[in-house]
């Protein structure tokens, strides 16, 4: 059975919005067609007509299901180091609670009109959640380690558990410039098992990432000593963190840049230069509640990257809904559009994941998602605005 549905526009994404355009869908999902409001006469049967916007499904670049349970747990506005500092020791709780909290998170994912999503794990409690879930997941294996004696020990780790997500979708990713010695970025970039096709990093999330880059002082010294790290073998570049870590990563892979914060124009230009395939990810709600700082995004914007909108997890966020991320982000970046930061969230991330031929725009043959968001102002999002999952 067909189903058509309308709404005072759709912004189908591969091409310009359709006020009061209808998409016809199938049971499955599938897009059937997309019509214009002047071809409404050729379709029979009922149209199902909404107030709002009509855009396909949401890709949450950037998660960590299995720190779900920690909502609510962290103060906010205390810096990246202090937010570390808390994840290490207030992570712990029972099992069950914890994949209590992660279906939970997935379920209202699912509400909230997210279809698929990037997912950071350092354990293996998401599996089953995962494989049970509607969503499709690609889950990033994080990997860890300053030390660089401990580099094989820390690789053969992450190995071993990336293959333990078989068979879901999973590929090793580096957790941050600040907690991965160059020995092990050697170790993956030779690794091709460790590096398939695309990867992530938290990027730039905190000024000291570029102080200890840089001059090799500021807090991160203190956390290292706080966690016995001795880091003597550590020598300051003069340049931020990002340019000495974009050549240590694996070429012909798609590499996924998290928060991004503290990343300046000359890095941009860096990373610009540099041959590999590099997408980036705001997650604005998370730099808030951290750092009360948001990115340049009107710097990358206007570069016209791949940039990508992820929630990053409960422990730094009161929900995880991409359309709040958008509407942080129209608050602070007023002269962006809907048009543009909704192909932020669809078919830039599903470009990035791999996923761009069922996901990521309202095209015939496609199975995107529909959702609606209400309470909008023509084609802008208002701070009221909500979203509701049609199909
Ligand atoms: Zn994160």
């Amino acid at each position: 059975m067909i189903r058509h549905v309308s709404a005072d526009f759709i912004i189908p994404v591969n091409g310009e919005p359709l006020k009061n355009g209808i998409v016809s869908v199938d049971e499955k999902g599938e897009i059937i067609h997309v019509s214009t409001s002047e071809s409404a006469e050729t379709i029979s049967g009922h149209i199902e007509h909404h107030k709002g916007i009509i855009v396909p499904g949401f890709v949450n670049a950037h998660c960590h299901l299995e720190l779900s349970h920690m909502v609510g747990k962290i103060a906010p506005h205390e810096g990246l180091i202090s937010f570390l500092g808390k994840v290490i020791n207030e992570r712990s709780s029972n099992e069950k609670d914890i994949l209590h909290a992660m279906e939970k998170a997935d379920r209202v994912m699912q509400e909230n009109g997210i279809v698929a999503v990037g997912d950071i794990s350092n354990n293996l409690l998401s599996k089953s959640v995962k494989q049970r879930s509607a969503l499709h997941y690609h889950t990033f294996v994080e990997f860890l380690g300053f030390d660089p004696d401990k580099a094989e020990l820390a690789f053969e780790n992450a190995l071993s558990r990336l293959r333990e997500f078989a068979p879901l979708s999973a590929s090793l990713a580096p957790h941050s410039p600040y907690s991965v010695s160059k020995e092990l970025l050697k170790l993956f970039q030779k690794n091709k098992e460790g590096h398939a096709e695309l990867t992530t990093m938290h990027n730039q999330e905190s000024d000291e990432e570029n102080k200890l880059y840089r001059y090799k002082n500021g807090k991160l010294l203190d956390f290292y000593q706080k966690l016995n790290i001795n880091i003597d073998f550590f020598r300051p570049k003069g340049r931020n963190s990002v340019q000495s870590i974009i050549p240590l990563f694996p070429a012909n892979q798609r590499i996924l840049l998290v928060h991004n914060t503290y990343t300046s124009l000359k890095d941009v230009y860096f990373a610009n230069r540099f041959n590999r395939d590099i997408h980036w990810c705001f997650c604005p709600k998370a730099n808030l509640f951290i750092e009360s700082r948001l990115p340049k995004i009107e710097m990358f914007q206007f570069h016209e990257f791949n940039i990508t909108v992820g929630t990053d997890s409960l422990a730094s966020n009161d929900k995880l809904c991409i359309l709040s991320e958008l509407i942080v982000i129209k608050e602070h970046f007023p002269s962006l559009s809907l048009i543009e930061t909704i192909r932020w969230a669809t078919i830039n991330g599903a470009r990035f994941l791999g996923i761009d031929h069922k996901y990521g725009s309202i095209e015939p043959g496609k199975t995107p998602g529909l959702n609606l968001i209400t309470n909008t102002d023509g084609l802008e999002l208002t701070a009221g605005s909500e979203v509701r999952k049609l199909n």
